[in-house]
């Protein structure tokens, strides 16, 4: 049996725990805050890493941020990981191999192996959080590119409003599609449209409404709420045709927080009837809050 550390990297958790090749759980997931300073971030690896080092054959990081060609580190981090991870080279914190995969890309492949999309070839996870994440199986293989950076779907752009993206570009599809993207569309419907006047959120200055808020307006059938989250479906489902025309898969995982909230059949059905190729299904993630360290554990494997 080949026992792996995997860790994962968000950019405030820290979860860890032992994975078999079968993607099992030897070990309690153990999770500790995401350090903003990179001197104690690294000795928080270090510190998990010699905690465990006797028992594993490798570790593999599941992270925020671009990871490069080599698996070795991050290419480019996103704000919320301290400033100077990019130029920690990850593989040499351990004696044992040591292997870094994108969190979204790990996620796709734990989704691949022991999730949703179990045997299907050609098949697409995408994280709807915060932001919109992606990772793409194509013919069995992860797509990586060739700087490791491919699959980045939330910065493809779509509707041309000049919405500006938390990345500073303009129009990224995760700015709509995205819980934050739910937010943006409420405030512009509510700088805009009438139907705020008769809001159950009508006393709130526009800026305010959060996701939660509209999520919430839903179940009281507020018709403002029903007009954000629809024009944000829409958006979700532009970027999913888009991504089905070019990769043709067999399924779609959705993962993450918003995927709770969207219906799955529906939103088949919509995309189902704007594509040019034969169609896909829509699942939800099965592979669970620990998809990536799965995920990069398993591909760990299957490179050492
Ligand atoms: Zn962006």
């Amino acid at each position: 049996m080949t026992k792996v550390l995997a860790i994962d990297v968000g950019g405030t958790k820290l979860s860890y725990a032992i994975i078999n090749e079968k993607g099992e759980f030897l070990s309690e997931v153990k999770k500790t805050s995401t350090s903003k300073n990179i001197e104690e971030l690294v000795q928080t690896f270090k510190n998990i890493i010699a905690e465990n080092e006797n028992e594993i054959d490798m570790t593999a990081f599941a992270t925020a941020g671009a990871v490069n060609i080599e698996n070795t580190k991050v290419d480019s981090s996103t704000p919320n990981l301290p400033k100077g991870y990019n130029d920690i080279d990850l593989s040499t914190l351990s004696a044992k191999p040591v292997f870094v995969e994108n969190d979204a890309n790990a996620a796709a492949w734990a989704e691949y192996k022991v999730g949703s999309a179990i045997g299907e070839d050609n098949n697409i996870t995408i994280t709807l959080g915060t932001g919109v994440g992606g990772g793409f199986i194509v013919n069995g293989k992860l797509l990586r590119g060739k700087s490791g950076r491919g699959g980045e779907v939330g910065s493809m752009k779509i509707n041309g409003h000049g919405r500006v993206c938390t990345c500073n570009r303009k129009d990224c599809w995760e700015s709509y599609a995205s819980g934050t993207g739910l937010k943006y569309t409420a405030e512009e419907v509510a700088q805009t449209d009438p139907i705020f006047s008769t809001s159950i959120f009508k006393n709130k200055q526009p800026k305010e409404v959060t996701t939660y808020d509209i999520v919430a307006g839903l179940k009281e059938n507020d018709e403002y709420s029903i007009k954000v989250f629809n024009i944000w479906k829409q958006d979700l489902i532009t970027g999913l045709i888009n991504i089905t025309n070019i990769f043709d898969p067999e399924t779609i995982v959705i993962s993450g927080g918003m995927g709770e909230f969207i219906d799955t059949k529906e939103v088949e059905n919509a995309v189902n009837s704007e594509i040019v190729v034969s169609p896909i299904k829509i699942k939800l993630a099965k592979a669970g809050n620990h998809a990536g360290m799965i995920g990069a554990a398993l591909l760990a494997c299957e490179k050492f």
